[in-house]
């Protein structure tokens, strides 16, 4: 792993989970206490902690580790890190906090959906009931030393997301709420796969829109500036996907036509090359799982009111 010193009080550990770097971050928050914001997989649980070690500190200086969401690359190494992390509480969405107490279907279903990528991420452990605090809107988790997170409900990409607006630095860790930021292209591409509620998304965007935040720290893939025009053109891209989709429906187009024609128009896909292609996850993650996402989001709710 590598960790990069992002704000005088926070560090981004890259996980590289298969040795994909550039992809899963995990961030430390250094206050009178620790703070951990996404566990990342279980496969990269033990590169967490000797990186906590290296940043020097001690297991039972970590009070929280919260997580955006329980898919395996954001939650699935938690059961793992809080057995090493003795005070710690985990903090996480009310409808994930039973799959990570008992996360046997969690894994059942994670395998069908992402196959191999699954194993790459490794199987979640289970964290004990009364070690889970359940995060809701507005709480707020005090770290110490002014270093505070303040939970934001935001669903959409899951029915069980949230983001943590740290307020000393006014950065947004953003889970998967705001898409995957390609950093080395400077682009922001969805993570959308079903089932996605577009309409919930976009809500949750303008939550965090109206934060006025300075900076986003993403979990694919780190700190990023002009927060507002990023979360506002993830929007805007949201409802581009969609429309396109419904066009499609409308004259009949099966899935295939459908991800061609996105493909082709998206400006910020364009952007990126041949790089998502060739990416060992992102081919598969954005380019079939997200854009099915959105086609099945508006198929279910009705193409024409994507149209406008
Ligand atoms: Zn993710």
């Amino acid at each position: 792993m590598q960790i990069t010193k992002i704000e005088e009080h926070i560090h981004l550990i890259d996980l590289k989970p298969n040795g994909i770097e550039n992809f899963v971050a995990s961030y430390v928050l250094l206050g009178e206490n620790a703070a951990i914001v996404e566990s990342g997989p279980a496969l990269t649980a033990q590169k967490l902690l000797l990186s906590l070690k290296k940043l020097g500190v001690k297991p039972e200086d970590v009070t929280y580790v919260a997580v955006s969401h329980i898919h395996l690359d954001h939650g699935g190494g938690v059961g793992i890190l809080l057995k090493h992390l003795p005070k710690a509480s985990l903090i996480v969405h009310q409808r994930g906090g039973i799959h990570t107490a008992n996360p046997q279907s969690l894994w059942t279903a994670s395998k069908k959906a992402l196959g191999r990528l699954a194993q790459m991420y490794g199987k979640p452990e289970p964290v004990a009931q009364e070690r889970i605090i359940v995060g809701t809107d507005g709480m707020v988790l005090d770290i110490g030393n002014n270093v505070k997170l303040r939970v934001v409900e935001t669903l959409g990409h899951a029915s069980h997301h949230l983001t943590y607006y740290e307020t000393l630095s006014q950065g947004i860790f953003t889970g998967d709420a705001a898409g995957i930021y390609l950093n080395k292209h400077n682009v922001v591409v969805p993570t959308s796969p079903a089932p996605f509620h577009l309409d919930i998304a976009l809500a949750s965007l303008r939550k965090l829109i109206n934060l006025k935040s300075k900076f986003l720290y993403y979990s694919h893939f780190g700190k990023a500036e002009n927060s507002v025009e990023k979360l506002q053109a993830y929007g805007e891209q949201l409802k581009l996907w969609a429309k396109i989709a419904a066009r499609g429906i409308e004259k009949g187009e099966n899935l295939e036509a459908i991800r061609k024609k996105i493909i082709e128009t998206d400006s910020a896909l364009q952007k990126t090359g041949e790089f998502i292609r060739s990416h060992p996850i992102l081919n598969k993650t954005v380019l079939l799982q997200s854009i099915e996402g959105i086609v099945r989001y508006v198929e279910k709710t009705g193409y024409s009111d994507h149209l406008a």
